[in-house]
């Protein structure tokens, strides 16, 4: 069997492996466009903030390793151009070669959006797309004084503090009346004031225009200018689904529509990773959710079925962490406006309170819960101290389609630098069980 797999990131290496495991026999290709494979752009912050000192790092096997160690066919600087039923056209040194197959899996991930505004085009005006962006990123960070990000998302926010780290000048410009716009108000509010505390914050601005002669020196937005040597453009992201669209269906979102199984509308093609939707385990339907775990595990499962045998993906909940200097930050599931929006009935509580033992000096946490008017559980988001653990505990809930009693009930364990008796999980739902009539 000849296996074709567009895309060497994150998904497309996990599937490759798995095939590979369970049919040693088969011939696995990978085609690539980059030099690199298996690669983490989540760790591109810290790489341009100086915290992973090598490029390399950001890598987590090379090439060779999987040639020699797993004995995939791994094809580098090779982008494919053309796909039709049983073949592929991939450019190679310059030179179109055409490759067979008789499974194919699309994992072309996604890319950043642009912002289709004048003189983009201008040198100093970056996108995150890859990798390979890092390096020229933290060039031109350490050469400026002044840099201007565009959006907070948690893209935004992270490149934002990874700056500042190099002690230079950020400015953040966002559309939105607040940061990380996906949080709810009250929690947003606690993450501007602490992004405040390091950066210029610009909320509610809309970026109209780029100026310079060659290079870009300022940022237009309909209210002010800014001076500038280098701007991050981290507005949101498209999947990558130009050569796919062409023979499977793509969903709603514009990602490649699949079944749990990762198969496209198209027998014997499959696609998982940033290209391709998944359920929404708390809304039930289709969704697209660019993240890195969700990746990995559907190139598992597509690379599961490739292989022959069964295993179905069951969704993601769009569990997300980050940070801003000593901030933790994360959500899972839905917040407040975006269970409103699904047509939900909401109750939610919102406490601050220590995440620690009384006697603890440290330890703030601002959390919000948010559920259905029967008490089902749909998501919840944190800022403060100790929220990681906080969201990888609901995680596992939301999974199993807890309520608020279960919230309650959970019997989370108390050790006083890092929990209290009456855990703010505990509390949050204790403040509900009265929206719901529990004594
Ligand atoms: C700055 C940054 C920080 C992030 N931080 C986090 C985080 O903290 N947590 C988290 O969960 N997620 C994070 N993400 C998102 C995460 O990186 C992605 O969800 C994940 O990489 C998706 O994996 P993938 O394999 O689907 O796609 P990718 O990793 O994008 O891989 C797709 C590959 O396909 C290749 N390709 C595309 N088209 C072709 C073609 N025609 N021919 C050949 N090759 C092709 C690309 O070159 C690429 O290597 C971050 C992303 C960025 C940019």
């Amino acid at each position: 069997m000849n296996i074709a797999i567009i895309g060497g990131g994150a998904a497309g290496m996990t599937a490759a492996s798995r095939v590979k495991a369970l049919r040693p026999e088969w011939n696995v290709m990978v085609f690539e466009k980059t030099n690199f494979v298996s690669h983490a752009p989540c760790g591109i912050p810290f790489y341009v903030s100086g915290i992973v000192e090598y490029f390399e790092e950001l890598c987590t096997y090379d090439v060779s390793y999987f040639r020699m160690e797993r004995g995939i066919d791994v094809h580098t600087n090779s982008k494919v151009i053309e796909v039709g039923e049983g073949y592929l056209v991939a450019e190679e040194d310059g030179k179109e070669r055409r490759y067979e197959w008789d499974k194919l899996l699309f994992t072309t991930g996604s890319r950043a959006k642009n912002l289709d505004v004048k003189r983009e085009e201008l040198e100093g005006v970056l996108y995150l797309n890859h990798i390979t962006s890092a390096e020229k990123v933290k060039n031109l960070a350490l050469k400026a004084e002044n840099v201007v990000v565009i959006g907070s998302g948690y893209i935004g926010v992270e490149m934002a503090e990874a700056i500042t780290r190099l002690g230079k000048k950020v400015t953040i410009i966002e559309m939105a009346e607040r940061p990380l716009p996906e949080y709810d108000a009250e929690i947003a509010a606690i993450i501007k004031s602490e992004m405040e505390k390091f950066v210029n914050l610009r909320l509610g601005e809309k970026v109209v225009a780029f100026e310079g002669k060659d290079r870009v020196e300022k940022v237009i937005t309909n209210k002010g200018d800014y001076k500038c040597e280098l701007v991050i453009v981290a507005v949101g992201s498209h999947p990558n689904t130009e050569i796919a669209k062409k023979i499977v269906e793509l969903g709603k979102s514009g990602a490649i529509k699949t079944n749990s199984r990762m198969e496209t509308s198209r027998g014997g093609v499959y696609a998982a990773g940033d290209c391709a939707e998944s359920l929404n385990i708390i809304t039930g339907k289709p969704d697209w959710i660019p993240l890195a775990t969700p990746a990995n595990k559907m190139g598992y499962v597509a690379g599961v079925n490739i292989a022959g045998y069964e295993l179905h993906y069951p969704g993601s909940l769009k569990s997300q962490i980050t940070s801003f200097y000593n901030t933790e930050i994360g959500k899972v599931g839905l917040s407040e406006y975006e269970a409103m929006r699904e047509g939900y009935e909401i109750i939610s509580s919102f406490i601050t309170t220590k995440s620690t033992a009384r006697y603890f000096m440290d330890g703030l946490i601002h959390l919000k819960v948010v559920a259905d008017r029967n008490g089902k559980l749909l998501g919840i988001q944190a800022v403060g101290k100790g929220v990681a653990m906080r969201i990888y505990a609901v995680s596992a809930l939301l999974y199993r389609g807890a309520n608020i009693r279960d919230l309650f009930f959970t019997d989370f364990p108390y050790y006083p630098p890092v929990s209290r008796v009456w855990d703010p999980l505990v509390v949050a739902a204790r403040n509900l069980f009265r929206k719901l009539g529990i004594p």
